[in-house]
């Protein structure tokens, strides 16, 4: 047993700790959980817990079922949402199958894997999330419309505001588990929060935001309100989105960046946004996976819609952030397409796949575009080649069909039942007849 394990086992006897939760995630993103007295940990560390994989989303068949977690050491943290007295720690886990090796259905081996290929030609990826969602003041009830906690906006600084006795309290629990914040303001929409982590390795970043997810639920249930990180839970205000500040370090040197270059953007900076545009329809799939994702995507709200990039231009999908002249090494992209409800692991894992084939490849980064392409007629975004994202789930998942890259990064089985699924959904939601149809045609025809 290694240094780490060692230090958990002290650290289970000297933090009274009676239950340790052991974190996975599904192929679609949620959190799963199984709690261990302390004694099996020395167990789990070296040959893992035993689970019936096929009950997970997208983990097995049924016949192949037996699979293994086994606890990261280095993500152990005490919960501090317990209260006081005997604590409750995590540790998130690796799947493996009963021979030892890695399953192919953990979204957690897919990044570690991308980002094993990465790290090959030399590269780290790192990642910082600008995570938002709404506050509700209560559990949400089918058929009832939600009330948001407030009716501010935009970094509004309102006395008594339910939204920052909230973000103070989450960001003290992220902090209490290792997780740093860098912002965190009202945003756009009433009762719609915003918070910025510190940027960390992408593995990290993910398991982050995993934690975050849970914290923010958690903190909000304790306050008697409710915390969604659906991309779009309204018709008339901004959705929510998980804007990602993306750049790629080569040793300690931020690879993004060169002196005296426009933007001080380095040639693999370059290459790295152009992978994301050829390749943006094709994953969009997996940064924004659900029916209700694309209703963000519509234009407006500062979500984008349509493939292009440009510097301080938030119509844009990609964007040069230009906030200080000499940034050096905080020169990053930012990617404004993905949503909090995403798969983090997965979403991280093509989003370096499609910057990578960029840099392998040499593509050419097509010219920036310096309108806001909303207020372009369809013909002038014609011209100057600005293709749209996919508009609906359904679209997005014919190209994700056609997708190597999604293929490749993802694996086979992952891939597979990733595409099933989403299919399922689009087809459960096509059925649906919505109060919207009924309030055009009723009074009408
Ligand atoms: N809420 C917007 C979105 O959905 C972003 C707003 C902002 O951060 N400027 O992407
Ligand atoms: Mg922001
Ligand atoms: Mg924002
Ligand atoms: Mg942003």
């Amino acid at each position: 047993m290694g240094k780490q394990e060692d230090f958990v086992l002290r650290a289970l006897e000297e933090r009274d700790v009676r239950f340790v939760r052991l974190w996975f995630t599904d192929v679609l993103g949620f959190l799963k959980s199984v709690a261990v007295a302390p004694a099996e940990l020395e167990g789990a560390f070296t040959e893992g817990i035993g689970f019936d994989g096929s009950a997970i989303e997208g983990f097995a068949r049924v016949y192949e079922a037996d699979m293994l977690a086994k606890p990261d050491p280095s993500t152990f943290q005490i919960l501090p949402w317990r209260g006081d007295g005997p604590s409750t720690a995590r540790m998130f886990c690796d799947i493996v199958m009963p021979d030892g090796s890695p399953s192919y259905a953990d979204p957690r081996f897919v990044l570690k894997r991308t980002l094993g290929a990465a790290a090959d030609k030399g590269f780290t990826f790192y990642t910082h999330p600008e995570i938002e969602f709404y506050l509700f003041k209560d559990t949400p009830e089918a058929g009832s419309d939600p009330v948001p906690v407030d009716r501010s906006g935009y970094f509004d600084h309102t006395a008594q505001s339910h939204g920052s006795d909230f973000r103070r309290e989450a960001i003290t629990m992220l902090e209490a588990m290792g997780i740093s914040v860098e912002f965190s303001h009202h945003e756009g929409g009433p009762g719609q929060q915003e918070i910025d982590l510190r940027y960390a390795d992408a593995l990290s970043t993910a398991d982050n935001i995993m934690t975050f997810r849970t914290v923010v639920r958690e903190v909000a249930l304790s306050q008697g309100i409710w915390a969604t990180f659906m991309p779009k839970p309204f018709t008339t205000h901004p959705g929510s989105g998980m804007h990602t500040h993306v750049s790629l370090f080569e040793g300690d040197r931020n690879a993004f960046f060169e002196a005296g270059s426009e933007y001080q953007l380095s040639r693999t900076g370059r290459q790295f946004i152009a992978g994301i545009l050829t390749h943006a329809a094709e994953i969009t799939c997996v940064t924004n996976q659900w029916v209700n994702s694309y209703k963000r995507l519509i234009g407006g709200g500062e979500a984008p819609s349509y493939i292009c990039w440009g510097h301080n231009n938030r119509s844009a999908m990609v964007r040069v952030p230009m906030y200080k002249p000499n940034k050096g090494q905080s020169t990053r992209i930012e990617l404004r397409t993905i949503d909090a409800a995403c798969n983090p692991y997965l979403a991280f894992a093509v989003i370096l796949a499609a910057g990578m084939k960029g840099i392998e490849e040499e593509y050419e980064l097509p010219r920036e575009t310096e309108d806001d392409v909303w207020s372009l007629t369809e013909r002038e975004r014609k011209m100057l080649g600005i293709q749209p994202l996919p508009k609906t789930l359904y679209e997005s998942i014919q190209v994700a069909e056609n997708s190597e890259l999604l293929a490749e990064t993802l694996g086979e089985h992952v891939y597979d039942y990733f595409l099933r699924n989403k299919r399922a959904e689009w087809e459960s939601y096509r059925g649906q007849v919505s109060a919207w149809e009924r309030d055009q045609m009723l009074p009408v025809i």
